[in-house]
């Protein structure tokens, strides 16, 4: 499956859809099939994604904003690297979202989020985002229930308004198995070169999977709206994923579609002595 379109339609969470988190499946073989067909064609996408976001740039006028959530080795990174590894930092910028700081707490929690959202002629990327507030926030009861329920209609807002301003977003939900983030732990005790990424918390989130799928599943239906889209994509092959994702990416800055600017010179106005 090469036309972004179906793949995208096969990933994306329609709005209202009362979609079970069980149901959806962390490997999709149906999308690629062959793994070196795979690479190659994200490759691929990385070069025009490339070439796309520097029309972003000399344009000026719109944003794209991508933002990568999902659980302890789902593939955040990877994806950054994966995805964006043709574009130079110029016009890109990537923003992890940590344990809020004392300054951040003592804000509502979209401040920190609205002050690093990409201008114009940038594609910035979101490692978690926002969305941590209706996740860990609800797992861990980080704010009053009532508060947390607010959250979901509160984003939403703040996205049409982000959307009706230029920017236009993509989110995806990168899916990985319980079975798989075991193994991804535990090639992060077992190669020295992994180690760095070791978090012994991470385990105590893993204790709490089930609570987290809920509040992803709840997430999902109540924030997959039409001016932002929630994407599930299968994370359990890291090849697959990429692929998925530079599908989508490369596909909606070609349907954005930006300009280099036109101008009322020529170049042969010009002589350079
Ligand atoms: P990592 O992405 O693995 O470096 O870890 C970042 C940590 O920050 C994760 O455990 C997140 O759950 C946590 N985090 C991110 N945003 C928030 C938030 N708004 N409130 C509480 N914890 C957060
Ligand atoms: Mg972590």
């Amino acid at each position: 499956m090469t036309d972004w379109n179906k793949i995208d339609d096969a990933v994306r969470v329609k709005p209202g859809a009362k979609v079970k988190i069980a149901d959806l499946d962390t490997v999709r073989a149906d999308l690629f099939a062959d793994k070196k067909d795979a690479e190659k064609l994200a490759a691929e996408h990385a070069l025009a994604i490339n070439a796309l976001q520097d029309r972003l740039f000399a344009e000026r006028k719109r944003a794209l904003l991508v933002v990568l959530q999902g659980i302890d080795t789902s593939g955040k990174d990877g994806t950054v690297r994966g995805v964006f590894n043709a574009t130079g930092p110029l016009g890109v910028t990537v923003t992890p979202f940590g344990r809020p700081t004392e300054e951040e707490l003592a804000h509502d929690y979209l401040w920190r989020v609205h002050a690093v959202t990409p201008k114009k002629g940038f594609i910035g990327i979101f490692n978690r985002s926002h969305y941590e507030d209706v996740l860990v926030g609800r797992v861990r009861k980080l704010a009053p229930e009532d508060a947390i329920e607010a959250r979901y209609e509160q984003i939403n807002a703040f996205e049409k308004h982000l959307s009706e301003n230029g920017v236009t977003i993509l989110k995806f939900m990168l899916h990985v198995s319980k079975e798989e983030q075991k193994k991804r732990l535990q090639e992060r005790l077992d190669q020295p070169e992994k180690r760095w990424k070791w978090n012994a918390g991470d385990l105590e989130d893993r204790k709490l999977w089930d609570d987290y799928q809920a509040a992803y599943e709840i997430m999902l239906r109540r924030t997959s709206t039409t001016h932002a889209p929630w994407r599930v994509v299968p994370a359990d092959k890291k090849w697959r994923r990429n692929a998925v994702i530079a599908s989508i990416v490369r596909g909606t800055l070609e349907g954005l579609d930006p300009q280099y600017p036109a101008f009322e010179w020529k170049p042969s106005d010009f002589i350079i002595e």
